[in-house]
């Protein structure tokens, strides 16, 4: 075999009733459309051995690589606020654990792999549109220094998968730090199995958190990355779109981009989701839902708990943090989007102001933070003397330029050029794939404009779908 994989896979040394052992269904015609040699090399893969055929092969689950411990992870989850019970990896199949060139351990997952116990009424397939939207999304996000899982290869099946309409058939690839999430740990704490717990809790301290030397340890610690994550997402205008409790990763990535979106035009009320009606995900109100979704992990957490009254009030009195470590990590990115080096409670109004203005104008998100400090800043506002008295106090904050160039991106995935990708791909013309992939990975420099143009009227997207 020419693709050596050194798998070393702990989450299948766990206790059974964490997973079942599930091989993936062979399909006709494998084929790789991309693959991610920079990251192979930093998984300790040859990345020369991802353009031999066998890969195809193994990315598209027809071939078992070697050390692989093929699995599917139950979960649990709140998916909008309703409990339910019983998820899993119902289209994914966890092949096993690397550790990386830095040691860090890191899964390699299929995803769009077959059907598994917990594929429900599904197919467990993925047709080519989410994978080729996750596959853009998941390497924009890491190239502009978010943590958030990877696309290792995006690979066509050869088969149809049925949707609205025939389409056809992909999986991803994806590499993550884990594919815990906080609905794993409502999984077993809903059934009481406190042993389970126990082992999942002991691998996500080992793994995630080694500092953390207990439960409450464990849930301040990844409160703090989950502050830090959405404050990120908030500084992108990014809207994750289906922030349910199985869509959460202990870890602290971003993961499962769904019908996740990037703003064109600035609004706190930014909601795509087609299936959102109630704006529950919108963009203003992802660190209540953030606050939410902790609030879950440290019910999960409390089975492990002798005393179950005190542990209530200690968790909560740590939940209750999460407001002002998340005002505080905005603070950091909004202040850095503005280039300033050390911003205090005195700027948050200079931010809020700003977001006002823009608000109002509807200004494009991106390129009015990428404009600031040049002339063509003025183009994305309708009221200028408004804009002009708020640049006044914004210099005099002493602005850094570089910094907010590397602040700010210039180029982020559109959804308008994401969708006309994924068209393109379907009709088998995968060039438009592989530019916006050159121009996404390289996002503080805007080498083609077309990647840096917000949409025209006719071509904005303002319905997304969940990708299955
Ligand atoms: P998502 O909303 O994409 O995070 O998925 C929620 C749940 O539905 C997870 O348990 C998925 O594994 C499952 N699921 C989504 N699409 C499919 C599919 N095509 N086949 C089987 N299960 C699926
Ligand atoms: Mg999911």
């Amino acid at each position: 075999m020419n693709l050596h994989i050194p798998f070393d896979n702990s989450y299948a040394r766990l206790p059974p009733r964490l997973f079942t052992p599930q091989e993936p269904t062979p399909v006709s015609q494998p084929r790789i459309i991309v693959a991610n040699d920079a990251l192979a090399r930093t998984l300790g893969i040859d990345p020369a051995a991802l353009h031999m055929p066998e890969a195809a092969q193994v990315f598209a689950g027809n071939l078992i690589p070697e050390g692989a411990t093929p699995i599917a992870q139950v979960y649990a989850g709140h998916q909008f606020g309703n409990w339910n019970p019983q998820l899993g990896d119902g289209r994914a199949i966890l092949l096993g654990e690397v550790i990386d060139t830095t040691g860090q351990r890191r899964d390699i997952q299929l995803k769009g792999s077959g059907p598994t116990p917990y594929s429900r009424a599904g197919d467990g397939r993925a047709w080519l549109g989410p994978v080729l939207r996750e596959y853009l999304v998941s390497e924009a996000m890491h190239a502009i220094g978010i943590p958030t899982t990877r696309a290792l290869a995006a690979t066509l099946t050869g088969d149809t998968v049925y949707r609205e309409t025939r389409l056809p058939g992909a999986v991803l690839t994806r590499i993550a730090a884990s594919h815990i999430r906080v609905g794993t740990f409502q999984f077993f704490a809903a059934r009481n199995d406190v042993p389970a717990l126990q082992a999942l809790t002991e691998h996500v301290i080992q793994r995630h958190y080694p500092n953390a030397t207990d439960p409450a340890g464990l849930l301040t610690a990844m409160m703090e990355r989950q502050a830090s994550l959405i404050a990120q997402w908030m500084g992108l205008g990014f809207v994750h779109g289906v922030m349910n409790t199985d869509n959460c990763a202990v870890s602290g990535e971003t993961i499962d981009y769904g019908p996740c979106a990037f703003m064109d035009i600035y609004h706190p009320n930014t909601v795509f989701s087609a299936i959102d009606q109630y704006g529950r995900y919108a963009y203003g109100n992802q660190p209540q839902i953030a606050i939410w979704n902790i609030a879950q992990f440290a019910t999960a957490l409390i089975p492990l708990m002798p005393d179950r009254d005190a542990a209530i009030d200690s968790f909560s009195a740590i939940v209750n943090r999460f407001p002002d470590l998340y005002a505080a990590a905005w603070l950091k990115v909004f202040g850095a989007k503005l280039g300033l080096s050390t911003p205090t409670e005195d700027d948050r109004p200079l931010i809020e102001d700003l977001l006002a203005l823009m608000t109002r104008d509807g200004s494009d998100f991106t390129n009015t933070f990428r404009a600031l400090g040049t002339p063509s800043a003025y183009d994305h506002f309708a009221d200028r003397a408004a804009f002009d008295a708020w640049e006044e106090l914004w210099h005099n904050r002493n602005p850094d330029a570089e910094r907010m160039a590397y602040s700010n991106p210039a180029v982020i995935p559109r959804t308008h050029l994401i969708e006309a990708a994924i068209s393109a791909g379907v009709a088998g013309d995968f060039a438009p794939f592989h530019a916006m992939l050159a121009a996404i990975t390289q996002p503080y420099t805007a080498t083609d404009p077309l990647y840096a143009r917000p949409p025209r009227d006719e071509e904005r997207v303002t319905r997304t779908f969940c990708g299955t």
